[in-house]
């Protein structure tokens, strides 16, 4: 709790009257704690990739100079940095932009079972890279209205990078789509992989919260991908749910109303 105390201005005839405020700031405190954190762990996760960028720059301007191995290595790998801080970026940005438009519902509809189709056929790359495979289910239409078609196809490819990233290697990810339950639809991303831990379910959602770091940076992930899910799905007035089993798989179902 913050006191303040203000003196009157002009002061009473009587002399020293004084006015005290009593406000609470605990949550005040707690967003500037939370503000203070993210911009501290950006920093940081920019950092990394950054600091690797000058080292390989060094090397190849000093001792790597004529060795052209070396150099074609060191060329990938940076490559590689280049584009985590790319992917960081554009998560960064396009979490800023959601939080800024979460209060206004969105005003256009989206055909849910179309966009993941479209989704799924943009996974080949990804898939191929853990020999996994991906099965779609959807009906013909699935509409979901009030909807941003754009945010919708986000919620689809983080899941599914997810599920592909953290699957089992030669695994089977599955995508469906179903009307329902009320007037909505769901969409279910499952996987056969490594699983969560039940203590990290309740956390995934946080910025920046991984259950393993370096698997998760090593895999390309931003440790962004569920936030941009969570806010999205707010403002859109669903749910997210996540079941997972150790050892089994995970299942991320959302659910999103149709008018
Ligand atoms: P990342 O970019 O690291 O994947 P996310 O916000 O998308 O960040 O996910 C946060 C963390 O949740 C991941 O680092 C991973 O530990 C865990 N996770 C997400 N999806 C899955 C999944 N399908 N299977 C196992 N773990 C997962």
């Amino acid at each position: 709790i913050a006191a303040q105390v203000i003196p009157m201005n002009p002061p009473l005839a009587d002399g020293g009257r004084l006015m005290l405020v009593l406000a609470d700031r605990t949550r005040e405190r707690a967003v500037e704690r939370m503000r203070a954190d993210f911009v501290a762990n950006a920093s940081h996760e920019l950092r990394t990739p950054l600091a690797s960028l000058i080292g390989f720059i060094e090397t190849l301007r000093g001792p790597a100079e004529d060795d052209a191995v070396a150099r074609t290595r060191f060329l990938g790998i940076m490559a590689e940095q280049a584009e985590r801080m790319r992917n960081l970026i554009d998560d960064l940005l396009g979490l800023s932009r959601i939080e800024l438009t979460e209060h206004q519902a969105p005003t256009g509809s989206a055909d849910i079972a179309a966009i993941a189709r479209a989704e799924a056929d943009a996974m080949a790359p990804i898939l191929a890279g853990r020999r996994a495979s991906l099965r779609v289910e959807a009906p013909e239409a699935a509409l979901a209205r009030p909807a941003d078609a754009e945010q919708i196809a986000q919620i689809i490819r983080n899941l599914l990078e997810n599920a592909i990233r953290h699957g089992r290697e030669g695994g089977e990810v599955a995508l469906t789509i179903t009307h329902g339950p009320r007037k909505g639809v769901t969409l279910t991303v499952q996987d056969d992989g490594i699983g969560i831990a039940k203590e990290h379910i309740p956390r995934l959602t946080e910025r920046f919260y991984r259950v393993d770091k370096g698997r998760s940076r090593n895999a390309g992930g931003t440790g962004l991908g569920l936030a941009i899910v969570k806010h999205i799905v707010i403002r859109h007035r669903g749910q997210l749910n996540i079941e997972s089993q150790e050892g089994v798989g995970s299942r991320f179902s959302v659910w999103l109303p149709a008018d």
